[in-house]
């Protein structure tokens, strides 16, 4: 058909929007529905004209309208199903938190709160006095404070200790953390000027002193998270940064990386140095993410002694960087959580994904491939394979934790295909594709999303 007569077969606008499928569409606002109809139309169009579209049925453009409205009246950042196995997906939000930190979430949201007000002398009050002491009563802390995120709080750091004065960093610790955060960078933004020390895999003490000057403001140690130099390395301990320190009177700041309070070798995971530790060798100030390890909110902590904190409360930098009120909420509740160990390994989520044990997966795993085989006979081979998850986030990059997956192989159907349509979901599902299969980790999922994961490959099925 030529493209001037398949044009004159496209619908009027009056004419959708009197369809019988359009006129049933509920609870959404009529321009929303307008603008859907015409943008359809104008899409047909302009296929039609470049010759993409040689044919094409009434219904098709219904349906198009119908997803468009969709897709425009509902959330765009929404929940997903992470079937990946990676705890800490930086894509996917990282840390989900705990019921008490969602609760404090909401009733901080919801209604007026003490947020800068002290309620004993009738007041203003500081922002941080919600967290600043049960920072200190974990971590062994002299003061603390919070921040947006931990580049934040890194920012904050060196502009207050080290602006326009030079900041000590072994070569090896120059990291990149997802593309996004460069050491080097942030410490640009902070006015310090960087001084490379060592070298990528050895950095010795002599290399701290010789860097030395009258201009040195501070030395600063960067945890490798999401990598290791393995082999002929050297790294200079705190304790003995912390000696160079004070005799020059220079302070020592560690970037930890993720915020770990609870030695995780207990529970069977790699040794992640613990925030503890830090401040137990006497360094002077030590940063850390809310959402990695911690398992709370996006927040930068800052801890260590209080002359320095004191110093960075007042830097004007923080009214830039300062945390918001439900993200503080939610840190509150989770370091709560943190006053008995076992209420934290319970009840933080990323703590409990991280400590089940293999026993716990494996049942979950046959749970899950039950369910998808009842439902799913024809449509794909489904089997539990053992595997491994991923920390993520920049934690413990070379632990692998043993864990069991359920793989499905679809029959009819490509991978890829099959990867796109469990994305486009209302409730999205992302896999992780290996090989010719489609992996389930069950660390990663609730029990609850079982039963979603598998009506929606039911509906898939159907397609
Ligand atoms: C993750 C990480 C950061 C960045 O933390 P955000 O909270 O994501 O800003 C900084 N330094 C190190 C060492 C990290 O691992």
């Amino acid at each position: 058909m030529e493209s001037r007569e398949l044009l004159s077969y496209l619908p009027k606008v009056d004419v959708l929007l009197n369809d019988i499928n359009i006129i049933s569409i509920k609870d959404v606002s009529r321009n929303i529905v307008l603008e859907s109809v015409r943008e359809t139309i104008d899409e047909y169009r302009k296929k039609i004209l470049s010759g993409e579209l040689k044919s094409f049925e009434y219904e098709d453009i219904v349906n198009d309208v119908l997803i468009k409205v969709k897709k425009k009246s509902s959330m765009h950042l929404k929940r997903v199903i992470n079937a990946t196995g990676t705890v800490l997906h930086t894509n996917l939000g990282r840390a989900v938190l705990s019921k008490s930190a969602i609760d404090a979430v909401i009733n901080a949201a919801s209604r007026y709160s003490n947020l800068e007000f002290d309620l004993e002398k009738g007041v203003r009050g500081s922002r941080y006095s919600h967290v600043e002491e049960l920072i200190c009563k974990i971590t062994g802390a002299e003061a603390a404070m919070v921040v947006n995120n931990n580049a934040a709080a890194v920012m904050l750091v060196l502009s207050t200790l080290s602006k326009g004065k030079e900041a000590i960093v072994s070569r090896g610790q120059l990291v990149e953390i997802g593309g996004s955060f460069r050491v080097p960078a942030v410490m640009e933004q902070s006015g310090a000027r960087l001084v490379e020390v060592g070298t990528t895999n050895r950095t010795h003490l002599y290399d701290y002193e010789n860097a030395i000057n009258d201009n040195t403001g501070v030395i600063l140690k960067v945890h490798q998270s999401n990598y290791k130099i393995l082999g002929f390395t050297e790294e200079v301990s705190i304790e003995d940064l912390m000696q160079l320190g004070k005799k020059y009177d220079i302070p020592v700041v560690e970037d930890i990386g993720s915020g770990v309070f609870i030695d995780m070798v207990k529970y069977g995971l790699t040794y992640e140095p613990t925030v503890q530790e830090s401040i137990k060798k006497g360094i002077d100030v030590v940063t850390f993410s809310g959402d990695k390890m911690l398992g709370g909110p996006q927040a930068g902590i800052i801890a260590g002694k209080k002359k320095y904190i004191d110093k960075m409360k007042k830097n004007q930098l923080t009214r830039a960087l300062r945390i918001d009120k439900m993200t503080l909420a939610a840190l509150e509740a989770t370091l709560r959580l943190y006053l008995d160990e076992s209420t934290a390994i319970n009840e933080i989520i990323v703590l409990r994904m991280l400590t089940l044990d293999i026993e716990t997966l494996r049942k979950s795993a046959q749970k899950l491939s039950k369910m998808l085989k009842s439902r799913l006979k024809d449509f794909c081979e489904v089997e539990i394979i053992k595997e491994f998850s991923q920390v993520g986030g920049g934690a413990m990059p070379l632990e692998n934790l043993e864990t069991y997956v359920v793989a499905i192989k679809p029959l009819n159907m490509s991978l890829e295909k099959m990867d796109y349509l469990l994305r486009s979901l209302d409730v999205p599902i992302i896999g992780r594709i290996y090989k010719d299969r489609m992996l389930f980790d069950v660390r990663t999922l609730f029990e609850e999303e079982y039963k979603i994961i598998a009506d929606s490959l039911y509906k898939i099925s159907q397609e």
